[in-house]
């Protein structure tokens, strides 16, 4: 892209279809924003004129700025349809806003001038302040086209050295006069309308080649991205495979089928199959970061009941709690509530929850899973006794690849990606899920989802706050981490 600026010289960008699309763009912007402010301060202007001046001229004057406004609608409407990869209407564009910019110009000065051809002497200073506004506004708001200020600014500067002169054409005036100074003072205003102009569109290009540098960035970072998640995917699929039959294997082995596994193989298997499990794990969890990042993964939303799918999800769970000693109570409300979600990726939150209560407890440490409500959404927390969470982590306990203990000494296995997954499910679900925790004390991990009124409605009235169940002993099954 630089290299394209080198090739455009610096007054000629709109030969540069990007640059010339991007200042028609700008161009139409600023033009709708400012138009009516300008036509005020002209119908300001023309009123003045008006009461001191010819009023015949100064309406035919007026209607021809007016005129020239209508043009520059009727440009801005048609670049607000224009497909910008068609670069022959931008080229067309360019012409419309050049001869509107000669005719509202033309106008303008001719107005001015005949404003000073009225007035005997004295230095014109009315329409010179006129000019000296008319060409600070163009400065300001046509910076983005500098081929279009200048023709513009040129206009005004014939303008400007014609008043002048007016005076030192009609009195012949010795040089100390103050007609003179007058004329000097018009070209010290002219070199600093031209700089400034020069200043405003330097600026602009700035701007246009910073906006570049962002979008090349943008792309490259876009690219990066879409190979750093292809090829996540292409890893953990590869993985997948493998990864199934040996464990298949090791199961079969286990089973004792392929006939008597030795007391020590037996401890080395097992050893085998749990790093099998945990590898299989990341791999899933690493397919489910991919998924959701890329916005592939799909939801089957269906009419849930909370409770039979907070019960599922303990049961399912309840054979990593017994293994780690961890008793679990539940706390439901008696009468049901229902939720459009999809059942397994919930059970997969519920799971992560679960397990993450139970690998952070203490040793025959207590957790309690409650549901309740305040009728609109309904809230599922998990609670446990077990380390807690210092405040210091809370930025981070919800990103990817992120452990509050992230050393290699660290005794809890886990991936640092479960929470980031069950929050993009969360939210896909119209949900939030969040936590309290006091470090060393416990933790309180909730989500809170969207009650399907549906099932609200059948409910009787009063019936909405839930009643606490009696806790209960849950069976076993297997946990994940
Ligand atoms: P993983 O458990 O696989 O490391 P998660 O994303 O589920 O990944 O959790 C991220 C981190 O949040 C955990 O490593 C742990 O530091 C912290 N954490 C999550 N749940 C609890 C909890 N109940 N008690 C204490 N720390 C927790």
């Amino acid at each position: 892209m630089s290299g394209l600026n080198a090739f455009w010289p610096k007054w000629f960008t709109w030969m540069d279809p990007l640059s010339r699309t991007q200042q028609i763009k700008d161009y139409v912007a600023l033009a709708n924003k400012v138009r009516w402010q300008r036509q005020g301060s002209f119908l300001v202007a023309a009123v003045l004129a008006g009461c001191y001046f010819n009023p015949v001229i100064t309406l035919v004057c007026y209607l021809g700025v007016f005129f020239s406004d209508v043009l520059d609608l009727l440009m801005c409407a048609k670049a607000a349809s224009w497909d910008v990869k068609n670069q022959k209407v931008a080229v067309r564009l360019m012409i419309w806003i050049a001869v509107n910019t000669v005719i509202s110009a033309v106008t303008i000065c001719t107005f001015i001038i005949c404003i000073a051809l009225q007035q005997p002497s004295g230095g014109h200073f009315t329409p010179l302040i006129f000019l000296f506004s008319a060409s600070l506004f163009a400065t300001m708001y046509n910076s983005q086209m500098m081929g279009i200020l200048l023709l513009r600014l040129s206009i005004y500067g014939v303008t400007f050295l014609f008043i002048a002169f007016l005076d030192v054409l009609r009195y012949h005036p010795s040089l100390s006069s103050p007609i003179w100074l007058n004329l000097f003072t018009v070209f010290f205003v002219l070199y600093f309308m031209i700089d400034i102009s020069l200043k405003f569109s330097q600026n602009y290009k700035e701007q246009l080649d910073r906006l570049r540098i962002i979008k090349e960035e943008s792309e490259k970072a876009k690219i990066a991205s879409e190979i750093k998640s292809q090829f996540i995917s292409t890893v953990s699929h590869e993985l997948r495979t493998p990864l199934t039959s040996i464990k298949g294997s090791l199961d079969l082995a286990n089973s004792g089928l392929l006939g008597e596994v030795p007391e020590k193989l037996k401890r080395v298997l097992g050893i085998a199959v749990k790093n099998g499990q945990r590898l299989e794990k990341l791999v899933n969890d690493l397919l489910d970061v991919q998924k959701i990042e890329a916005g592939k993964m799909e939801f089957q939303l269906e009419r849930l009941n909370v409770n039979e799918l907070v019960k599922e999800s303990i049961e399912s769970a309840t054979g990593y709690a017994e293994k780690l000693g961890i008793h679990v109570t539940t706390i439901l409300p008696a009468r049901e509530m229902f939720i459009q979600g999809d059942h397994s990726r919930l059970v997969q939150v519920m799971n992560n929850l679960l397990s993450n209560a139970f690998k952070f407890s203490n040793e025959n440490g207590s957790v309690q899973v409650r549901v309740t409500s305040d009728g609109d959404h309904v809230r599922i927390s998990v609670q446990d006794e077990g380390l807690g969470i210092p405040e210091s982590a809370r930025d981070r306990i919800f990103r990817s690849f992120s452990q509050v203990d992230s050393s290699d000494r660290r005794k809890v296995e886990g991936t640092g990606l479960g929470l980031n997954i069950a929050k993009q499910i969360v939210e896909r679900h119209a949900g939030t899920i969040d936590y309290t925790s006091e470090h060393g004390v416990g933790s309180t991990f909730y989500i809170e989802l969207p009650l399907s009124h549906v099932g609200i409605a059948e409910l009787p009235p009063g019936d909405r706050a839930p009643r606490e169940l009696p806790p209960s002993r849950n069976r076993a099954a297997n946990g994940t981490g």
